[in-house]
């Protein structure tokens, strides 16, 4: 199958942009059927904000698991007070 450029239009900023024959063609063989809308310098920083914000997402879970942790460390530390039985210091990680 032949490709030929074609000028594209980006549906963020306006600016046209060409869908070279090479990207249509990889774009066939992963039986992609629609065609891109953003240009570069968009897909650009669209794909960078996704990797911030899945960056964020995983510092979050990160923070969550933190703070679990020590709520965690806390209560063995009260059972173990309220059974009267000596307080072991926590341990240190
Ligand atoms: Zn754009």
């Amino acid at each position: 199958m032949e490709f030929v450029d074609r000028e594209l239009k980006c549906i963020d900023c306006g600016a046209e942009f060409v869908f070279t024959a090479g990207e249509q063609a990889f774009f066939h063989e992963r039986q992609l059927t629609n065609d891109p809308k953003h240009c570069k310098q968009c897909t650009a920083t669209l794909a960078a904000e996704q990797k911030a914000a899945i960056a964020h997402r995983w510092h979050d879970t990160l923070k969550e698991s933190y703070v679990l942790q020590l709520m965690l460390d806390l209560r063995e530390r009260q059972e173990r007070e309220k059974r009267g039985g000596s307080v072991q210091p926590l341990h240190r990680h």
